[in-house]
């Protein structure tokens, strides 16, 4: 089976780094356009020069955006349509993750932690379900985490976010069966990326990046951290027609990590 994208034009926000870039990678190799979104214009920058350089002649478009803010959702969805004319699939990745002990939890960052996450899948499923639903051809795929299914302690915001995505995406599989669109979420145990060097810097102290990755791994049942294509490889499957019967599930890419299946 080969998973080509021919034809179709992708949004992946939060698509600068991580997760997001090796989608956006992998689906514009597959034949996509594709728009990135993330904050920072360099880092944007540099992604889609990468991007662009696997993928001749498809177009790639890199748009400054903090996810975050309404206004600047329907800023870059505007671009988005204006740079490649149309939206079939539709990756809500960027994400960072907000946790500590319930109660010091301030009103301020539950807000910001759903604002990013949440309500930057509502209002981008706003603006690209109806030109899906009118083709008749739509993907919809939210990056989640396993606690959305399995919160742990210390876990809010970020884990009840995600389980409200995790309904939310249902809600549009739902919805959008009649009419071809399909929507469903990834689940990310851990995966080496650039949060992961962030967390290694507030955590890590004497450990090497080396030591700290092997040993956030060996917690995962298949002994390793997962790597960005190994994520990507599952996500360009849920946006390809090989994944034409597949709609409202959710799928752990975790290595076996998560007690929920
Ligand atoms: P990275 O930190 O490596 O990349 C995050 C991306 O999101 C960057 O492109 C960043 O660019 C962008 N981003 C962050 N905040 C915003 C914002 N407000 N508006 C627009 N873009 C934003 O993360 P990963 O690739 O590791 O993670 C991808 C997703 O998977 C995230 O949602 C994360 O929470 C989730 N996840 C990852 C895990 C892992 O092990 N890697 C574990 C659990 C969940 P910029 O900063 O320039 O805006």
């Amino acid at each position: 089976m080969e998973i080509r994208l021919d034809g179709k034009s992708a949004i992946v926000t939060g698509g600068s780094k991580g997760l997001g870039l090796a989608i956006a990678e992998q689906y514009a190799a597959s034949g996509a356009d594709v728009a990135i979104l993330a904050r920072d214009p360099g880092t944007l920058a540099e992604a889609k020069q990468k991007i662009a350089a696997g993928a001749p002649g498809r177009k790639v478009a890199a748009i400054s955006c903090d996810v975050s803010k309404a206004a600047a959702i329907k800023q870059a969805y505007d671009q988005v349509m204006s740079e490649l004319g149309k939206v079939d699939i539709f990756v809500n990745n960027a994400g960072q993750s907000t946790r500590g002990p319930s109660e010091q939890l301030t009103d301020e960052q539950w807000q910001a932690d759903f604002d990013l996450k949440l309500f930057a899948q509502v209002r981008f499923a706003r603006l690209v379900f109806p030109q899906m639903k009118e083709r008749r051809w739509g993907r919809i795929i939210s990056v989640l985490n396993i606690g959305a299914k399995a919160p742990g302690p210390d876990s809010a915001p970020t884990s009840i976010s995600r389980a409200a995505q995790l309904a939310f995406t249902k809600v549009l599989s739902q919805e959008g069966a009649p009419y071809n669109v399909l929507a469903n979420s990834l689940h990310v145990g851990v995966i080496v990326s650039d949060q992961i060097v962030r967390r290694h810097r507030r955590e890590g102290t004497n450990v090497s990046l080396e030591d700290f990755i092997r040993k956030a791994g060996e917690a995962v049942p298949l002994g390793r951290m997962g790597r960005a294509e190994e994520f990507a490889n599952v996500a360009a499957f849920l946006a390809s027609d090989a994944a034409s019967y597949v709609t409202g599930t959710s799928i752990n890419v975790d290595g076996g990590r998560s007690p929920i299946w």
